[in-house]
């Protein structure tokens, strides 16, 4: 795995652990000379990443809407950054320049991103893997609500441990570096009967 996209939150959130997590997690893909693609802002836990992992000699690539650029929120010292037009074109981008995809705390902007590339991987549109960092159980009550869709028949087991969620970051980038896509794909015509 050369380049992992990254999702994570524009804000810090309450506790010192998001930020300690997410520190930590740019120096490990700084050692492991993996190319950190994340939303490019400098605010907030995914500010902190981007940080920790330049100042490890890490390379950081952000892709950064215009607006956004704009109003003074991009990183200024990345190793290379991308501004373009749109939301979806820097999701695409973003996907297209990852070999795998981790969402770290974050809001509903992370949500969407970590959703977003999970729904592809269960479509067959890629064969990324995706995973959650999970931090102090900040994830238990959205596992929880994935593991309700199983329960409730709106998402196949197979598809639901395509995302590898994990608290240690170590065994995360292991589980995503051994990733192998289930063989059942979720055709567009077809529900889960
Ligand atoms: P949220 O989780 O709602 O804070 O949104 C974070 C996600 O949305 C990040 O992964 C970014 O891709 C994007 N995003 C939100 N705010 C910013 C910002 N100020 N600068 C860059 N990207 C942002």
């Amino acid at each position: 795995m050369n380049s992992l996209g990254v999702f994570c939150g524009s804000s810090l959130g309450v506790k010192s652990k998001y930020k300690e997590v997410a520190e930590k997690f740019g120096n490990l893909l700084a050692r492991e000379g993996i190319r950190l693609v994340y939303g490019g802002g400098s605010v907030g836990i995914m500010g902190i990443l981007a940080d920790a992992a330049l100042r490890a000699g890490g390379e950081v690539v952000g892709v950064i809407p215009r607006a956004l650029w704009n109003r003074e929120v991009g990183h200024r010292g990345l190793t290379e950054l991308y501004v373009v037009e749109t939301m979806h074109q820097r999701k695409s981008l973003m996907a297209d320049l990852s070999d795998g995809f981790v969402a770290l705390p974050g809001g509903i902007g992370t949500m969407e991103e970590i959703f977003e590339v999970w729904t592809w991987a269960q479509l067959g549109i890629h064969r990324k893997p995706c995973g959650l960092l999970e931090v102090d159980g900040f994830f238990a009550p959205l596992l929880a609500f994935i593991n309700h869709m199983v329960a409730e028949g709106f998402l196949r087991p197979e598809h639901r441990f395509m995302l590898i969620a994990e608290h240690d970051s170590e065994v995360l980038l292991e589980g995503l570096r051994s990733y192998c896509p289930p063989a059942i794909p979720k055709w567009l015509d077809e529900g889960l009967n």
